[in-house]
Formats: structure tokens, sequence, C-alpha cells
């Protein structure tokens, strides 16, 4: 089981983000912190405490934002009350102003992996994003992470941003390559309702800098970091062999994980199914009561078996079709034989002994690839 921890809290929304996010007092942190906490034990006691943790994620927000000492309150309380494997992968999203002393304190207390969230190495595009951070702050967190102790450091790069030219996105993919992080994860800006990027660019479909220019930009990172020895082992995820993110990994290959804090959506046994669950977004609501959710299905098998297909296809080993027989009984191809065939006859999936998976036009096509497998 993996859990994962949501911190709705930043310095400053960002002007393309439309996440569960937003500055806050101090005060509200802390009570934050200790309904976060509530909830943690309450959960952990309506769960099976055999279940070992092999993840744990603080994402958000800005986990960095909190103190060390709610930190490591947080962290303490799910070290409390789960069992957490030797080996397991403690990530925390950080932005590049987190300082010095708070990465040391991180890495003490028992987090081993760092996401930093960089995005651009241009100060330009920096601020048109609307980040508070310059890319001498990001270089400065890379050295202090690893001074701190980190060996597995991920850094997020963001594509597609409004005037980006292959130069620009270059300049920036070599400027993260000089630290030869672990892990690079790379997203494609997609303007958002209700974001500044809304009222500024429009209701557009897609990206902003055109369908082309961003399949250019895209594939442009995909060939740099190749030839640098990263794994392209998810359609926006690379990493250095063995530093594939667990947590995500978990997520694609559907294992089971506990979501924590506003709004943290999970995924956990039902009897002989899953349940996805969110909890509510209203932070009012979640101070009140921890445990209140605002979204409780129990999947059919049928839905269970299109998840592991649209989910597995976007890891570009694909779907283990040996383990999906395992698991419900049927073959892949028993159920989706001819929307196999035809998408293998367009160019878009490779059927190998054990596996389906996504050709590189496919990744082109991938919502449209992913619909056929939805009944
Ligand atoms: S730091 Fe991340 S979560 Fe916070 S506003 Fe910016 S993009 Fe959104």
């Amino acid at each position: 089981m993996e859990i994962y921890v949501h911190i709705p809290f930043c310095e400053r929304k960002c002007n393309y983000c439309d996440f569960l996010s937003g500055p806050a007092d101090e005060n509200t942190k802390q009570i934050y912190t200790d309904a976060l906490i509530t909830e943690i034990k309450k959960r952990a006691q309506s769960l099976s405490r055999g279940n070992k943790v092999t993840s744990i994620y603080f994402g958000g927000g800005t986990p960095s934002v909190m103190t060390p000492a709610q930190l490591g309150a947080i962290y303490t309380a799910i070290g409390h009350e789960f069992v957490i494997d030797r080996d397991a992968e403690i990530t925390i999203e950080v932005n590049p102003k987190s300082g010095r002393d708070k990465l040391h304190y991180l890495r003490e207390i028992g987090f081993n992996r760092l996401s930093i969230g960089m995005q651009s190495s241009h100060k330009s595009e920096l601020e048109l994003l609307g980040r508070i951070h310059t890319y001498d702050d990001f270089a400065e967190c890379f050295i202090d992470a690893r001074d701190a102790g980190f060996k597995n450091i991920s850094v997020d790069i963001m594509t597609a941003i409004p005037g980006q030219t292959e130069q620009m996105l270059s300049a920036t993919i070599n400027k993260v390559l000089d630290f030869s992080p672990e892990h690079i994860s790379t997203y494609s800006l997609i303007i958002e309702k209700g974001t500044p990027f809304y009222e500024r660019f429009g209701d557009i479909e897609g990206p902003v800098v055109g369908e082309e220019t961003e399949r250019k930009l895209y594939w442009m990172t995909v060939d740099m970091l190749k030839d640098k020895g990263y794994k392209h082992y998810e359609i926006s995820n690379f990493a250095k062999p063995g530093f594939e993110s667990r947590h995500n990994t978990g997520y694609w290959k559907r294992v089971h994980y506990l979501g924590v804090g506003l709004g943290a959506s999970s995924c956990l046994p039902e009897k002989e199914f899953d349940a996805r669950m969110r909890n509510t977004t209203d932070l009012a609501t979640y101070v009140k009561d921890p445990l209140a959710q605002e979204e409780y299905n129990v999947l059919t098998k049928n839905e269970m078996i299109e998840e592991t297909i649209y989910l597995g296809l976007r890891m570009m080993d694909g779907v283990d079709t040996d383990a999906f027989e395992s698991k419900f009984g049927c073959t892949v191809r028993s159920l989706y034989g001819d929307t196999i065939d035809d998408l293998v006859a367009q160019g878009l999936v490779y059927e190998g002994a054990g596996s389906l998976s996504l050709s590189d036009l496919g990744i082109d096509y991938g919502n449209h690839v992913f619909a056929q497998f939805l009944k």
C-alpha cells in the first residue's frame, strides 16, 4: 500500500494552476496539521494493520511551506500508525526556495526523495507562470539537497509555455541535466478554467503554442533525455535506471493507496473489488471532520479492467497482459481483440508477448487510444 499526503498550501498561487491549493496563514496551517494527524490516526484504525507501506508522498500545493515541526508531526503520525517498509520511497515536493536548514531537517526525519518544481530556467517564463523562484534559487536548492544527503531527486520541467521555442526549452533541459537528477518529469501547459491564464489566453482547447509545436517540444525533450541515459518510462516521466517513481508507478499499476488531507483521493480494497474515494474539498468541513468524503464509488469489475488498461498504457512497458489474465481470469484479447487489431493496423499500439503498449504515434494520440478501451 502507498500513502499520499495532501498539503493544500502554497506561498502564492501560480497563474496556470487549478490544483486544490493556495496561500494560508500560520494559524490555518497549524489547524490543518492537527486535522491531518487526526485523519491519519482514524484511517489507520479502519485499515488492516498487516499492510506494509512501500511509498509515502507529500504533495500539494507545496508541502515545504509547512514548518519543520508540522512536517515532522505529520510524518511521525504516519510512522506510529502504519508499518513502513524499510526500503520505502518517501518523497516530498519542495519549492526551490525551501532553504538549506529545512532540507537537512527533512532528510534527517526520513524523507529520501525530493521533487523540485523548477519548471523553467528562464526568468521571463518563470515570471509569466507566476512562480516565486528564480533559476539561481533552483540551483542553490539542488546543491543544498545533495549536501543534505538526498540521493534521489526529481525535477519538474514545464513545456509548451506560451512563447517557448525549441532553443528556450533545450536551454532549460540542459541546465537541469547539468545537475544530473535521478528523475525528470515534464508536463505540457494546459490552460485550465478559473485560472489567470484562462482569463488571459481564453477558452482554447489544447496547448497555447499549438498542437504541432507542443508535439515538437515533447519529442525534442524525449530525444534529449534519452540521449543522456534517462529511461522514458511513462508518457511524461524519465528516470535513470532504478529511479522510476515508485509512487507514480504504483498509481499507474493500480497499487492500493490511501490519500489523506483535503481533497485527497484513495483507492482501497472493498471486498473483492476496489473503491475509489475522495475527501471533502472544503477546508472548513475538513478541519471539523477530517473523515468527511465527497465521493465513494465501489468500482465494477469492468471499471477496474478499463482502468488497468488505460493507466497501464501510460507506461512505456505497457499493460502486463499476463498479470491482467491472472487478476481478471480472462485475456485482454478476449475482451478487446477487435479494438487491438484496429489500433495495431493504425500503428498506434504494439502487441508483444505479455504486453500491450503505445507506439510513438500512439503517444501522440494517447487520449484517442485510451478512449477505445472504455465501453
Ligand atoms: S506551487 Fe504548484 S500547487 Fe502551488 S500554485 Fe504553483 S503550481 Fe499550483
